[in-house]
């Protein structure tokens, strides 16, 4: 017996096309700006290529603070023109993406929890990437 139920779609197919395209870029993204951006702030270290960034954080003593988030400075709310405006953009450790940019976004509206793919997590869809 079959239980194919066409109606019965979740969103999560459009997600995986969007996705798809989001995990490109912000791959692309990390590349380029490898490092999170509060860690650098919070060690007093100003500079902006990779370069500068690892000889600024040798002659501290720590390690390059690298970022697994790329995150959006501006909260895009679905928006696909803030959502894919690279400007907007910003790596950020899992730490930091997970405190103080929520606690910066409660101060102004409730958002969601985001994911480490940058998506909000939906209480009702455990469904998980593998990381593939
Ligand atoms: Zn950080």
């Amino acid at each position: 017996m079959r239980a194919k139920s066409w109606h019965g779609a979740t969103k999560s197919s459009t997600q995986r096309g969007y996705g798809y395209a989001w995990q490109k870029a912000r791959a692309e993204y990390l590349q380029e700006h490898p490092y999170c951006v509060f860690c650098l702030r919070d060690a007093g270290i100003t500079a902006t290529t990779v370069p500068e960034i690892i000889l600024a954080c040798a002659r501290r003593g720590i390690p390059a603070p690298l970022a697994q988030v790329v995150d959006h400075r501006i909260p895009h709310r679905g928006d696909p023109v803030l959502f894919w405006d690279r400007k907007l953009w910003q790596g950020l450790c899992a730490p930091h993406h997970n405190g103080e940019k929520q606690q910066i976004e409660k101060g102004g509206r409730v958002s969601p929890r985001i994911g480490l793919d940058g998506f909000p997590i939906e209480a009702d869809a455990p469904e998980r990437g593998d990381g593939g």
